[in-house]
C-alpha cells in the first residue's frame, strides 16, 4: 500500500496476467458529524473484494481510497480523484499544497499521481444516501448516470414597511412573494418525474418581526439525470418567479451560481454490473445518483460503473448513518460477480 501525494491511499492486488487493470474506489473523508460508512465502506468493500477472490485474475486489481472527496477543508470537493485524472487546476494546487506539504508529502509530486497503463474501467461501491433502495426491499441498486445540478441565487425586491400601519392593498411583500414561488418550486418538482428541487436558505430584510420584508434571497438547488429536464426546469421556475413578482408589483432576478451537467455512466460497464448483480441472484434495479461521487470524476476518463448499497432510513452525512450487514454482503456477492464476469471476458 501506498499513499500518493494527493493523500490517497493506493494498494494493487496483481494479477496473473496482463489484461488492463480494474480500477475500485470510493473516498476516506467525510463531513463533520458524519457516519461511519459514506465513503469508506465503498473502500473496505473493495478491501474485502481483494480477500473474497482467491484465485488468480487475469487483470490486477488497483484500490484507492480518495482523499478530500467531499470538500470541507478547502471548499472544492474530489480533490483525490481530480488528481489521479489530471483535472487538478492550477488555482486548487496553489490552494492545497501547504496543506499536502504539512502531511510530509510533495505537490511536486501530484503529476505522479495520475492513473497510468491500460485501464479497463473503474467501479465505485458507495452507500445510496437515500430512502429508494428501502422503500423497493432491495439491497443494491444500480447508478445509471449522476444527476446534474444547478445552484441559483433568486432576489425578491419589494417594498419595507411598518407591520401596523400598512394596508393590505398597499403592501409589496418580498416575503409572502417567495413564499409563493417556494410553493411553485415543490409544484414543479411533483409534476416532473426524476427532478428534486430545494429551497434550502432564505434571508428576509430588514428581517424584523414588525417589518413587512421588503427583500428576500432564496437559494435553489434543481438536480435531475437529464440536462434538458434539468435546464427546462430551471426556466420554468424562473418564469413562475417573473410572474409572481409581476402579480404582486416586486421586482426579481435570479442568478446561476452553478451548473454542473450530468455524468452518465459507462453504458457497457453498467450492463455488466447488471448481468453481475442478476447472477448475484438480486433483481437489477437501476437509478440515477442525485448526489456527486468520485465516479462523476473518473467517469469521462475510463469505463465507470457505481453500485449503491441501502441505507437504513435512508439517513446520511449524520451519526445515525448505517447499512444493514446482509446488504453489505449482497453487494459483495454483485462485486465477486463482476470479477468473474471481467476474468470470462479475458478467458
Ligand atoms: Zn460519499
Amino acid at each position: 500500500m501506498s499513499i500518493d501525494a494527493a493523500g490517497n491511499l493506493r494498494a494493487v492486488r496483481r494479477g496473473v496476467g496482463n489484461a488492463p487493470r480494474l480500477v475500485i474506489g470510493s473516498h476516506l473523508d467525510t463531513v463533520i458529524h458524519a457516519g461511519a460508512f459514506d465513503g469508506v465502506l465503498g473502500v473496505v468493500m473493495g478491501v474485502a473484494l481483494f480477500e473474497a477472490v482467491l484465485e488468480a485474475l487475469p487483470f490486477s486489481i488497483e484500490l484507492i481510497g480518495f482523499s478530500e472527496e467531499e470538500g470541507v477543508r478547502f471548499g472544492v470537493p474530489f480533490l483525490g480523484s481530480c488528481a489521479v485524472t489530471g483535472d487538478l487546476d492550477e488555482t486548487t494546487i496553489v490552494l492545497i499544497s501547504g496543506a499536502i506539504r504539512e502531511f510530509g508529502l510533495d505537490p511536486a509530486e501530484l503529476p505522479l499521481t495520475r492513473l497510468r497503463g491500460p485501464i479497463a474501467g473503474y467501479l465505485e461501491f458507495h452507500i445510496e444516501q437515500g430512502p429508494v433502495l428501502e422503500q423497493l426491499g432491495l439491497p443494491v441498486g444500480i447508478v445509471e448516470a449522476i444527476a446534474g445540478q444547478s445552484r441559483l441565487e433568486v432576489r425578491f425586491e419589494g417594498h419595507a414597511g411598518h407591520a401596523g400601519t400598512t394596508p393590505p392593498h398597499l403592501r409589496r411583500d418580498a416575503l409572502a412573494g417567495a413564499a409563493e414561488w417556494i410553493i411553485a418550486v415543490e409544484r414543479t418538482m411533483k409534476d416532473t418525474p426524476g427532478l428534486v428541487a430545494t429551497v434550502g436558505r432564505i434571508t428576509a430584510e430588514p428581517g424584523a418581526s414588525n417589518v413587512i420584508a421588503g427583500a428576500v434571497t432564496a437559494s435553489l438547488d434543481i438536480r435531475h439525470a437529464s440536462d434538458q429536464a434539468r435546464r427546462g426546469a430551471a426556466q420554468r421556475l424562473a418564469a413562475a418567479a417573473e410572474a409572481i413578482a409581476r402579480a404582486r408589483g416586486l421586482r426579481v432576478c435570479m442568478e446561476t451560481r452553478s451548473d454542473r451537467p450530468a455524468t452518465p455512466m459507462d453504458p457497457g460497464f453498467t450492463a455488466l454490473m447488471e448481468d453481475a448483480v442478476r447472477a448475484a441472484g438480486y433483481p437489477p434495479h437501476r437509478m440515477p445518483s442525485g448526489a456527486g461521487h468520485d465516479a462523476m470524476i473518473l467517469a469521462p476518463h475510463v469505463p465507470t460503473a457505481m453500485l449503491f448499497v441501502q441505507s437504513s432510513g435512508g439517513l446520511s452525512h449524520c451519526p445515525e448513518e448505517s447499512v444493514r450487514e446482509e446488504d453489505v454482503a449482497a453487494a459483495l456477492a454483485c462485486g465477486a460477480e463482476f470479477l468473474r464476469i471481467l476474468e470470462r471476458r479475458h478467458g
